[in-house]
């Protein structure tokens, strides 16, 4: 069986109609993502799903992820993480970051969520103080892709043992698929993938879902 383009985007269409299925709520968030501008480039809920069964099958009580945009992928997420449970997300753009503010509070999900504003390579250092070492139960990482490699080296200590590491764009990007080896953030990309994969402290796997993703189960639980 050869893949076509037009078999590639059958399959994406098949996954969304079949997988795709996500709250009123969420599909309004959307909506005014894009009344409001912002860029549409979150998970779509295919994904959203299979984050908010992942993070729940951790302890679910501490939660970091990178790169919020219009507070979609942290919806998904706060879903997961379980009674008093709480996810952090980055966000560099405060626009981005006020916008998601409020749509999480009208999803009611302000008290679990904080949106903190800020670059995640200055703000992961000050949340490693923060929260102390194998504190994360569940990470998503979806900010910059040349930055991938260094997200891992600075997170890796904050994971806790059992937690989940799921990294977005392991495949591919706007720009970029992972055929374009010359590309400079496939480059990183494929050096993060690398890095996670032949680690001892990891079991890994990835899902070619929409632009890929990486599961890492930090081993030691
Ligand atoms: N996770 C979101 C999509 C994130 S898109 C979702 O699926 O719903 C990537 C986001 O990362 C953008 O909002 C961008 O502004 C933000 N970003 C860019 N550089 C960043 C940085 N250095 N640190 C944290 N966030 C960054
Ligand atoms: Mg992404």
């Amino acid at each position: 069986m050869n893949m076509t383009p037009e078999r590639w985007a059958y399959t994406g269409h098949y996954l969304h109609d079949v997988f795709g299925e996500e709250p009123a709520s969420f599909a309004r968030l959307t909506e005014e993502a894009a009344r409001a501008s912002l860029p549409t480039i979150s998970i779509g809920p295919e994904v959203g799903r299979l984050l908010q069964i992942l993070a729940s099958s951790t302890r679910g009580r501490v939660a970091l992820e990178l790169g919020t945009l219009g507070g979609y992928s942290a919806a998904w997420i706060a879903q997961g993480l379980s009674p008093g449970g709480r996810l952090v997300t980055l966000e560099a753009d405060p626009r981005h970051a006020a916008f998601a503010r409020g749509q999480l509070q009208e999803l009611g999900l302000a008290a679990s969520v904080e949106v903190r504003c800020g670059k995640a390579l200055d703000v992961i250092p000050e949340l490693a103080r923060e929260l102390g070492p194998e504190s994360l139960d569940f990470v998503f990482i979806d900010a910059v892709k040349m930055e991938y490699p260094k997200y891992f080296e600075l997170l890796h200590p904050m994971m806790a043992p059992g937690g989940l590491l799921v990294a977005d764009n392991v495949l591919g990007a706007g720009d970029w698929w992972i055929d374009d080896e010359a590309h400079p953030s496939r480059r990183e990309v494929d050096r993060f993938n690398r890095k996670v994969a032949s680690s001892r402290d990891y079991q890994s796997a990835c899902l070619p879902l929409r632009e890929g993703l990486l599961v890492a189960r930090r081993t030691g639980a």
